[in-house]
């Protein structure tokens, strides 16, 4: 797994951070790799491992059609010598969109499930029928997201970091969060001082709370490696989800195009924009303390940009 890349640390140097009196910081996981990087390439770590110590040949995962998910699957796939197949919610659509195409040119094979099917995507029958038309395949869940998903993830901050020791500076650690495995990995690895914040892209995602102490409790329960017998603490911010998922207006649109200039970091639309949208809008606010310093976790998914601007300029 040598072939990935540490990420960047990136300090940010912002007028509304300088004057809140914090310090911000970007993981830049979005560069550890061309193709595989983000959290996705932490939440399938593991699943690679299992597979090949397994002996499984070819992995089988499922997601939409801009799936950042299945993209890193495919390339993960490839690079570390398994066979893929892609299961994509929805009707084939042609010619394939740059996602689907890049997994194909992967050695993806691509299966289409209609929605309702789709929504059978975590039952044993559903996996059964898979492994029949299939074979052996070794399954990985939407989204890279189970325990073997949230283990890598408790890596992101711990491990990741260019020098050993130097997580412990920051005190507050900001993620977007979908299914909230990134975030019960962060909070699995952090000292009992620090403070995770997630920012859920979808609508009402207050529920996720009830998620996310299943998980850490299921987690524990699993006796997979675990830096402290209790998380971190962490709260969900959920007034930053623009409508829900995948949703974006002019104001996301424009503090993206910003952002991305000022800074030289390039956000994705459906998550990583909303967030540090989310910190930025905090930071005015006064939410956070003078001296404090904040870790920012970009994790990835730029390469879904494309379909948001597709449909952007539709519009
Ligand atoms: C999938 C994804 C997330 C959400 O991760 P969860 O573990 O499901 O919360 C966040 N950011 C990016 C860029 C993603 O692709």
């Amino acid at each position: 797994m040598s072939l990935i890349f540490l990420p960047p640390l990136q300090k940010i140097n912002s007028e509304i951070a300088r004057n809140a009196g914090v310090e911000l910081y970007v993981l830049r996981l979005d560069l550890m790799h061309p193709w595989v990087n983000g959290n996705k390439w932490f939440k399938l770590k593991y699943n690679l491992l299992e597979a090949k110590e397994k002996n499984f040949r070819t992995l089988l995962t499922f997601g939409g059609a801009y799936s950042n998910h299945i993209y890193a699957t495919a390339a993960a796939g490839n690079l570390f010598g398994f066979g893929t197949i892609g299961v994509i919610r929805g009707e084939e659509r042609l010619p394939l969109n740059p996602t689907l195409n890049f997994a194909v040119q992967q050695g993806m094979q691509l299966v289409y499930l209609n929605r309702e099917m789709y929504r059978q995507r975590n039952t044993a029958a559903l996996h059964e029928y898979l492994q029949q038309r299939f074979g052996e395949v070794f399954i990985i869940p939407e989204g890279g997201s189970n325990l073997n998903g949230v283990r890598g993830c408790t890596e992101i901050v711990s491990k990741a970091m260019p020098t050993a020791g130097y997580a412990y500076a920051f005190d507050h650690i900001c993620v977007a969060c979908g299914t909230a495995t990134t975030l019960a990995g962060i909070a699995l690895s952090l000292h009992q001082k620090q403070r995770a914040i997630a920012f859920p892209v979808l609508k009402n995602g207050a529920f996720l709370a009830q998620e996310i102490k299943s998980l850490l409790t299921n987690y524990l329960a699993s006796g997979l490696p675990a830096p402290y017998s209790s998380p971190a603490d962490w709260e969900l911010v959920c007034d930053y989800h623009f409508g829900g998922y995948a949703k974006v207006n002019d104001e996301l649109l424009l503090f993206n195009q910003q952002f991305t200039q000022q800074h030289g970091v390039p956000l994705d639309y459906v998550y990583t924009a909303k967030m540090f949208y989310g910190v930025m809008d905090l930071l005015k606010q006064g939410f956070f303390c003078k001296g404090d310093s904040l870790l920012l976790v970009h994790t990835g998914g730029l390469q879904g940009n494309v379909g948001i601007e597709e449909r952007c300029i539709e519009i």
